[in-house]
């Protein structure tokens, strides 16, 4: 079975937590491959600078350096909200195991997407902490996934970079240095289009 890893997002922009969590993905369940998936209209959240083309250009420039990384505009060639489930279906084949990537804040949240039965089902979940804080609420969590859907979950050991979309788009607004934030193609793409000038 080929091991093959989904990492979906809204990448508003991406920034240097979600690569360095991508590549933590990578090496510690030795996957085969791993598929950037950027969202289209997001179920879960408002998106400020809701430009689907500029964030899938932007995944491409921080994540396609990464060995066996690829990034996927299946959700958002599709003209219609983007449901995990319906990606993990189409993703899934008879020789290839999915392991689905999120951080605390999406794994909190999983049991409320639409058909959390067919995500567990079709997918391994590996969650990718943010802090610390949260670990009674996500042991919690991943005991009713488990009781629930039959959920397999996975917590990677990696440390995660304290970085969020919403600090750099901030950090943008205020004029600060995003240098530190973002790897230095998406930071060159954000000023050239003038993106995030208005938070
Ligand atoms: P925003 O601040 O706009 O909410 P975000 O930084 O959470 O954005 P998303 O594109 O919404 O970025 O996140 C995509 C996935 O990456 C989610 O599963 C999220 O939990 C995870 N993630 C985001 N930032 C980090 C980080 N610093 N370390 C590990 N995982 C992260």
């Amino acid at each position: 079975m080929k091991k093959v890893g989904v990492f979906g997002g809204t990448f508003s922009p991406p920034h240097n937590g979600h690569v360095e969590a991508a590549k933590a993905f990578i090496d510690e369940l030795d996957l085969n491959s791993l598929i950037v998936m950027p969202t289209n209209i997001p179920p879960h959240k408002t998106v400020k600078d809701n430009d689907p083309i500029a964030r899938y250009n932007m995944a491409c420039l921080a994540f396609s350096d990464i060995p066996k990384t690829e990034v996927s505009n299946y959700e958002i060639s599709r003209c219609e909200k983007s449901y995990t489930a319906k990606t993990l279906s189409y993703l899934k084949k008879e020789d290839i195991s999915l392991f689905f990537l999120c951080g605390t804040d999406m794994f909190l949240t999983l049991k409320d997407w639409y058909r959390p039965d067919i995500i567990c089902a079709l997918s391994t979940i590996v969650l990718t902490r943010r802090n610390s804080e949260c670990d009674a609420e996500i042991m919690r969590e991943k005991a009713l996934l488990c009781e629930k859907y039959s959920a397999s979950v996975i917590i990677l050991k990696h440390e995660p970079l304290d970085i969020s979309s919403t600090i750099v788009r901030q950090t943008i607004k205020a004029k600060g240095d995003i240098s530190t934030l973002v790897p230095e193609k998406v930071r060159e793409y954000i000023y050239s289009h003038r993106l995030y000038e208005n938070g």
